[in-house]
């Protein structure tokens, strides 16, 4: 049976080869010594067997969230959610015959906008525990901004009975406090401070704009992890030098909704979707 750190590259082994970009491995003493989620959401309140979260992501390709609110967004957001709610499973049936206990936390774990409605707030959080397995930092738009991806990544978390070697936490700060989240948030839901990177953020006016893309059944919005400069996907991607674009967007739109230079997003935005649902936000983005 594997242990320590043949356990670790068999797991990352079996992650990378069913679709994940980064995996990340968290001790469940980062969560006390950290001290900010409360008792009862750390792994050992949910899990008392548990010694490990591992931590598993996978990135949305930059030109989909680009399209942000658009049905190919979210094709691309409920894919991406269902392959890692998969890959936990598998994860974890694959550890329990390893003889390590574990235990799958899904994605996304509400039912309806009515139930975050009620309760707006996840049983775990997947956020922290990027932070704890060294996937990167929490950025002003209260986002795991990645080395690789920025904030254009999902996750799930996998916590388990075994130990396993850890990943350092990230030392840099990734977040350069650009402002650009707060900016093009059509809510206003994102408010940056002065004495800390991660905003302030209005969840009730975030879940007003989910609940409005529900009806127009182009559900999630995600324009805060569109615009965000952070990740190399940046590079491969040659997407440098657009934060104008970005900026200007929503104006430059409101003013000329066939503007040559937002086509190939526009364009994707016409469709899959009825027109009626469609014309519901057709002052928002
Ligand atoms: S998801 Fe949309 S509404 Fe919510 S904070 Fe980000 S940009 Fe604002
Ligand atoms: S857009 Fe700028 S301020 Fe917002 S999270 Fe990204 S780097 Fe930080």
């Amino acid at each position: 049976m594997p242990s320590g750190p043949e356990l670790k590259e068999d797991i990352t082994r079996f992650c990378k080869e069913r679709g994940a970009d980064l995996v990340g491995f968290a001790p469940v003493e980062r969560w006390d010594e950290d001290g900010i989620v409360p008792p009862a959401f750390r792994p050992r309140a949910l899990f008392p067997q548990a010694r490990t979260v591992i931590v598993i992501s996978m990135a949305m390709p930059l030109p989909v969230v680009e399209t942000t609110p658009s049905a190919l967004h979210k094709e691309l957001y409920d894919t991406t959610n269902r392959q890692l709610d998969d890959l936990a499973v598998a994860l974890t049936r694959h550890l329990n015959r390893l003889g390590r206990a574990s235990y799958p936390f899904t994605r996304d774990t509400y039912t309806s906008m009515r139930a975050l409605r009620e309760n707006n707030r996840a049983a775990f959080g997947h956020v922290p525990a990027a932070k704890y397995a060294g996937l990167g930092t929490i950025g002003m738009n209260q986002c795991i901004l990645t080395p690789g991806f920025g904030p254009r990544v999902r996750f799930v978390s996998v916590l388990t009975a075994a130990e396993i070697p850890p990943d350092p936490m990230q030392s840099r700060e990734l977040c350069i406090r650009c402002g650009l989240c707060a900016e093009c948030c059509p809510k206003s839901a994102i408010t940056p401070r002065e004495d800390r990177v991660i905003g302030d953020y209005d969840k009730t006016a975030c879940l007003e704009m989910h609940e409005e893309l529900v009806k127009r059944r182009v559900y999630p919005c995600g324009i805060c992890t569109k615009v965000c400069p952070v990740g190399k996907d940046r590079l491969l991607y040659r997407s440098k030098g657009i934060r104008k674009k970005y900026r200007e967007e929503r104006e430059t739109l409101a003013a000329n909704p066939d503007a040559p230079e937002y086509g190939s997003w526009t364009h994707v935005r016409k469709y899959g979707t009825p027109r009626k649902s469609r014309e519901k936000g057709k002052d928002q983005l």
